[in-house]
C-alpha cells in the first residue's frame, strides 16, 4: 500500500510514523508513507495556500489551486493506480474499525489535512472520494486525524500482525475484547482469575468469550445488536442477565 498525505505541517507527522510498529511496517515494505508539503504546489513568492472566505467571517480557507495541482500531479505521476482521495473533516463519516478495514484493502490512499476553516468547497466536490472524521470534536488541523487513520489502517495490512490477534481484538465481530492479565498472579491482593492459570485452553476460550460478551453488554450495548452471536453466546448472555 502507498499512502500520501498532503499537509502544510509535514513535521507534525514525522513523529507518529518514525517510531515503533508503523516505522517497522515501512522498513519491511508493507507500506510506503509519503508526507507532502502542500506549499510546494502553491505559487508566488510566499507560496500562499489560504485566503479569506467569500461572504466575510473569521478565519482562512485553503485555496483550490494548490490542492487541485497537488492531487492532479500525484494522481498522474503514479500511472495507472488512482489513489482514493480522503479529506479529513469533522463533517465526514465517523471513522471506525469497519472503515479502517475497508481502507486497508486499497492500493493507494491520498489524505488531505485541512487547517483553519477548512478547504474551498470545490475541492470537496471535485477531488475528494471520501470524507472522514475521527469524532465529534474540532481539531486545529487534519494531521492528527490522518495519523489516527493511517495507524489503524496500517496495522490491518496483511503481515503486520498475526491474523489471530486482529480477529480477537475489540470491534472485530462487534464485540469488545476480554480483559487481559500478566504476571504476577497476585498483585496487592488482587488475583488473576484462576481459569487463566489452569492451562485448560477450552475453558480459557469460554471464559474470554463470556467476558467479551459481558463487557460489550455493559459498555457498548449498541455493538451487540450487530454482533454475529452463536446460540451458545445467547445462552451465556441470558445466564448473565439473571
Ligand atoms: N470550520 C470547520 C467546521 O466547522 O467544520 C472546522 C475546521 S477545523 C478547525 C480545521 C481542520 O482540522 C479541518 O479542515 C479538518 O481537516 C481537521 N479536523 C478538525 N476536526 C476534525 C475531526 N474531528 N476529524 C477529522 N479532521 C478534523
Amino acid at each position: 500500500m502507498k499512502i500520501e498525505i498532503l499537509t502544510i505541517f509535514p513535521g507534525m507527522l514525522e513523529g507518529p510514523f518514525g517510531e515503533s510498529m508503523i516505522r517497522r511496517a515501512v522498513e519491511r515494505g508493507l507500506v510506503e508513507i509519503e508526507i507532502i508539503d502542500l506549499r510546494s504546489f502553491a505559487s508566488g513568492r510566499h507560496r500562499q495556500v489560504d485566503d479569506a472566505p467569500y461572504g466575510g467571517g473569521r478565519g482562512m480557507v485553503f485555496k483550490p489551486e494548490p490542492l487541485f495541482k497537488a492531487v492532479e500531479t500525484l494522481q498522474e505521476r503514479s500511472g495507472g493506480s488512482r489513489a482514493r482521495v480522503i479529506l479529513l473533516t469533522p463533517q465526514g463519516r465517523t471513522f471506525n474499525q469497519e472503515i479502517a478495514r475497508e481502507l486497508s484493502g486499497e492500493k493507494r490512499l491520498l489524505l488531505i489535512c485541512g487547517r483553519y476553516e477548512g478547504v474551498d468547497e470545490r475541492v470537496r466536490e471535485v477531488l475528494v472520494d471520501d470524507e472522514i472524521s475521527i469524532g465529534d470534536y474540532i481539531l486545529t488541523g487534519g494531521e492528527l486525524a490522518a495519523a489516527v487513520v493511517v495507524d489503524a489502517v496500517v496495522r490491518l495490512l496483511p503481515g503486520f500482525l498475526e491474523e489471530a490477534s486482529v480477529a480477537e481484538e475489540s470491534f472485530s465481530g462487534f464485540l469488545l475484547e476480554y480483559p487481559h492479565y500478566t504476571r504476577p498472579p497476585v498483585f496487592r491482593g488482587m488475583a488473576v482469575p484462576p481459569v487463566l492459570l489452569s492451562g485448560d485452553h477450552a475453558a480459557i476460550a469460554r471464559w474470554r468469550r463470556k467476558q467479551a460478551l459481558l463487557r460489550t453488554r455493559q459498555r457498548r450495548p449498541d455493538l451487540l445488536e450487530k454482533a454475529a452471536l452463536s446460540p451458545e453466546d445467547r445462552r451465556l448472555l441470558k445466564e448473565m442477565k439473571l
